[in-house]
């Protein structure tokens, strides 16, 4: 077995030598961040925050932030808030030693964070000291009839901006709390949803002031690197202007592909082996990028910011990001990385040197890419 796990290792360390596209995991734990080293994974992607609320105890106070109809109330909320995030980007931090950690801030479907059972709406008037009456009241005001389309990702930074200075305070105290080797970690934070370089701009003013606000209380100068995550077609359409305030885009195609089609993720399940039989679509395009479709917006989108800002990074952190077809893909497109869960790394390392390889070779093309 030993012998075996050598051959294994050897095996992986020729298909890292020959591949030429980064390969980084999607974690937002620091379990999920320790098996994303062990399969050498060379970053987090994406680290999605709002995952990091839907433990029951913060999962409330999260609620109270909400709910909370003041900014002085919203303040109160935050400073209890704030001390747990800094915990968790220290860990991730920690156990990714220097390696790229990008942050994306908190992506809510609103829907997740309302609490609709009894016991929730209990809890949650216990915490704010009013009547459960009035909680279920306002859980009904604050509903939404598409929520997936509603107040999401960045809408949520731009109407309630205090929870992003909250994140961005988090990320910038616990990344001077973790340089390695005497080299500073630059945290890279990824804004979520975005549709329009207004809500960049909006975003990127607050996180410079609470970046400025850092460095003066601790006497001590730090970069980061501010991206987006093109996850609607506008923001592919739009890449150009908006690629201009950013130092990298995240193609994120799960809700490019619910977006591009209008058909939830969330229930396309219901019939989609019906569609796939009868031979409307030729895959799940959750599971198989839809090349004609989808992935002419990420050309499209990858070419637009490229022609504005030629440095920009690019890269993929949907699910397909593991599926080594979305990988010849993304590759052929010039991105400089895919993302995916950490137990697809592996695979996407050897599905990345394998393309590497049949291009230097013109041998063992995938057949994928001879269709
Ligand atoms: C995406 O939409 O592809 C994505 C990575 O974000 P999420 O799945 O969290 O919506
Ligand atoms: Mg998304």
């Amino acid at each position: 077995e030993a012998a075996e796990d050598d051959a294994l290792l050897t095996l992986m360390g020729w298909a890292d030598a020959a591949r030429d596209i980064d390969i980084r995991a999607n974690a937002d734990t620091p379990a999920d961040a320790q098996t994303a080293r062990n399969f050498n994974a060379q970053g987090i992607g994406l680290c999605r925050t709002e995952h990091m609320f839907f433990d029951p105890g913060r999962l409330t106070v999260m609620r109270e932030m909400i709910f909370a109809e003041t900014s002085s109330g919203r303040a109160a909320v935050l400073a209890r808030l704030l001390p747990m995030q800094r915990n968790d980007f220290r860990e991730l931090f920690r156990i990714m030693e220097g390696l790229p950690v990008c942050i994306r801030l908190f992506d809510p479907p609103l829907h997740e964070f309302l609490p609709t059972t009894t016991a929730g709406q209990r809890e949650l008037s216990e915490a704010l000291g009013l009547p459960v009456s009035d909680v279920t009241r306002r859980v009904e005001e604050m509903g939404e009839y598409n929520p997936m389309l509603g107040l999401r990702g960045v809408r949520l930074g731009v109407t309630v901006p205090e929870i992003y200075d909250m994140q961005a305070r988090a990320i910038f105290e616990a990344t001077l709390d973790a340089s390695h080797d005497g080299d500073p970690v630059v945290p890279e934070i990824m804004i979520p949803l975005v549709s329009a370089k207004r809500e960049v701009e909006l975003v990127k003013t607050r996180i410079d002031a609470v970046a400025a606000a850092v460095k003066s209380e601790r006497g001590v100068d730090f970069t980061y690197r501010l991206g987006v995550m093109v996850e609607t077609p506008r923001a592919a359409l739009r890449a150009d202007e908006i690629a201009v305030h950013t130092a990298f885009m995240s193609f994120g195609t799960n809700d490019l592909t619910q977006m591009t089609y209008g058909l939830s993720r969330d229930d396309a399940g219901r019939f989609m082996s019906d569609y796939v039989q009868q031979g409307v679509f030729p895959e799940d395009p959750f599971h198989v990028l839809d090349v004609d479709g989808v992935g002419e917006l990420l050309q499209l989108g990858a070419q637009r910011g490229r022609s504005a800002k030629p440095d920009i990074t690019l890269s993929i952190c949907g699910e397909h990001g593991g599926n080594p077809e979305s990988i010849a893909f993304c590759r052929a497109a010039g991105f400089d990385y895919v993302s995916c869960s950490p137990f697809r790394v592996p695979v996407a390392r050897l599905a990345a040197a394998q393309l590497a390889i049949a291009d230097k070779t013109g041998q063992n093309v995938p057949t994928y890419l001879k269709r």
